[in-house]
């Protein structure tokens, strides 16, 4: 057996640790700080000539030059197997619940707990046999997994075919229990359970293409889904100035996307926030299953009062989670909120290796580090030609609330769409506050393009005549630039804006969003209506927007539907300009 590798602390500097050794490191190998009994695991970040630098993932509090470090070899990694989902785990995936339960709400540092539990007996069902080949990442047998089949798979590290030396037979099995052995094409036999570990930082690559996102992933937030959609595999952001409703937003996400299974890298701006989104989690419903939504779910939480270093982890945690399940063939969504406490780890991180700083403090890797997170989103086809999916949304909260900083611009360059919160809108309670004049989306939504055009033209028209009004009053504002204002104020209230508290207007599926979006295109924004003043134009749409409010209440094909839209009608057909009335044929 090998020698044990240990290095000495020569320096402590908060979470960095900086340890002469005599042998070899290896860049990125855990290694663990002894203090007595206190084992605090690290990762070394970097290597100069026999000092290896750590970053600590616990408070270093006490740590003394000349302390011993131990080198293990291994990669920083994650557990992945039956047993994630539901589960709510610290950056180390430590699963907090058990953590507290044994340990007391005042977590002890040093303290690790297995992420999957042990004794949980789980159905396997085999679906390969003795002499069958197969790749790292293909099937040997499921398990059911909440409302799931979850594929125990070869392991992701095993490099060619592998040929099957056995395989237990259908039956109930712990973690503990041995269920294949697998040889590979030097004779070396591996044997493999239900769980197998993957170092975070290295993307899970078993499958055969990575393909275009082209699918929508329909969100049910209707000035997402059909203005700035997302994709299946893509990516996008949420920068949003602080309280302008960015965690908010992100959990309408997770509950309404049409994903398989959401994880949520929850990387607090404050520890209550954090604490908020446990407490509230776990009772959500799930309004596809009827559920409990954290059936579904994994959450990977860091709160600003734990080390800065744990939410580096957290982050690559929770994206080695999704690409896991995506292996299975599953459509993740990854939110991540908020990645400018992941950068800020960063700039801290650098500031103790005394790397040179890049713009505001920030390393000069901060992009580079960025835009590897984001292509690890993606839609892949796998060897067993099902597709899966990893979308990643992540909210930025850039200090000051200016987007012209690094953390946004960084990941402006790599995402697919753009969801800006503005604290104007946010301010006028107009939630989601998704700004419509500066977001932005790179995919193609259900909506069709020249009424998607036109109704972002009559956005744009309708606040330059705001901001001119501003000015000059709304007394030397022609009547024709009156309705142009009214009608994208009333496109904006009866459909960008959306009532996360109506249990209806919460969430518009697809159709739903088409038929309302055709019907306030064609009747509304490209119709010409004839007001005598004003007054009468204000009305009108006043009228108009409280008879929209009931309509986006009440359910989808329902009799008070119905009823709501005739009455939309009759008001429209009063103002009708001559020649209009062909609208209703
Ligand atoms: P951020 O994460 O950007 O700091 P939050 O998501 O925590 O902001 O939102 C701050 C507050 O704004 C919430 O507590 C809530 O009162 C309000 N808010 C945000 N989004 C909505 C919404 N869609 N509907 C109603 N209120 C909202
Ligand atoms: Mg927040």
């Amino acid at each position: 057996m090998e020698e044990k590798r240990i290095g000495l602390i020569e320096k402590v500097s908060g979470n960095m640790v900086a340890a002469r050794f005599k042998t070899y490191v290896i860049q990125n190998e855990v290694a663990f700080v002894i203090r007595g009994q206190e084992r605090l695991k690290s990762e070394v970040i970097r290597i100069r000539g026999n000092t290896a630098e750590l970053q600590v993932f616990e408070n270093t509090a006490g740590l003394k030059i000349g302390e011993e470090v131990e080198f293990t070899g291994e990669l920083l990694s994650v557990e992945l197997g039956p047993g994630l989902l539901g589960q709510i785990f610290d950056g180390l995936q430590n699963p907090l619940p058990q953590l507290a339960e044994k340990y007391g709400f005042f977590l002890k540092r040093g303290t690790y707990l297995r992420a999957l539990p042990e004794d949980v007996k789980w159905t396997f069902t085999p679906t390969v046999k003795a002499g069958d080949l197969v790749r790292g990442g293909e099937k040997l047998g499921h398990v059911p997994e909440m409302i799931f089949e979850h594929f125990i798979m070869v392991p992701f590290g095993i490099k060619g075919s592998v040929e099957v030396v056995n395989i237990a037979g259908a039956g109930m099995y712990t973690l503990k229990d041995k269920i294949a052995q697998v040889k590979d094409s030097e004779g070396k036999i591996h044997d493999v359970y239900l769980y197998q570990y993957w170092p975070v930082k290295i993307p899970i690559r078993c499958y055969d293409e990575k393909l275009k996102p082209t699918q929508p992933l329909v969100t049910k937030m209707r000035i997402i889904d059909s203005l700035f959609p997302i994709c299946r595999g893509g990516t996008y952001c949420i920068p949003g100035p602080f309280g302008s409703g960015k965690t908010v937003l992100q959990q309408l996400t997770s509950r309404h996307a049409r994903v398989d299974i959401v994880i949520v890298a929850a990387c607090g701006e404050r520890a209550g926030e954090v604490v908020e989104t446990l407490r509230t989690f776990p009772h959500l419903n799930d309004p596809r299953t009827n559920r409990p939504l954290s059936e579904r779910t994994v959450i990977i939480c860091n709160t600003s009062s734990m080390p800065v270093a744990a939410r580096d982890s957290s982050v690559y945690t929770a994206v080695t989670i999704a690409e896991y399940y995506r292996q299975i063939g599953l459509n993740v969504l990854l939110l991540a909120d908020s990645t400018s406490r992941w950068a800020q780890a960063m700039r801290e991180m650098s500031g103790r290796l005394e790397e040179i700083p890049g713009e505001e403090a920030f390393p000069a890797y901060l992009e580079s580090r960025i835009a590897s997170f984001y292509e690890r989103a993606g839609v892949v086809r796998l060897y067993d030609g099902n597709i899966g999916s990893v979308t990643i949304g992540g909210t930025v909260s850039p200090a000051g609330g200016t987007f012209e900083e690094p953390v946004t611009l960084s990941t402006l360059k790599v995402v697919g769409a753009f969801h800006g919160l503005s604290r104007e809108r946010s301010d006028a309670r107009r939630y989601p506050a998704i700004d419509p004049l500066i977001s932005w989306s790179k995919y193609g939504s259900f909506i069709d393009d020249k009424q998607i055009q036109r109704a972002k033209e009559i956005l744009r028209k309708s606040n330059d005549v705001a901001q001119m009004m501003k000015v000059i009053g709304e007394e030397g504002t022609s009547l024709a630039d009156y309705i142009d204002y009214l009608k994208g104020e009333f496109f904006d209230f009866v459909y960008l804006q959306q009532n996360a508290f109506d249990p209806v207007d919460e969430a518009t599926d697809e159709e739903r969003q088409k038929y309302i979006f055709g019907f306030i295109h064609e009747n509304i924004l490209e119709s010409e209506f004839t007001f005598k003043d004003k007054e009468d134009a204000l009305h009108f749409f006043h009228t108009l927007r409280q008879l929209f409010r009931g309509w986006n209440s009440s359910a989808w094909d329902s009799d008070e539907f119905r009823r709501t839209q005739e009455e939309i009608e009759s008001v429209l057909k009063e103002k009708l300009a001559k020649g209009q009335e062909k609208v209703y044929a």
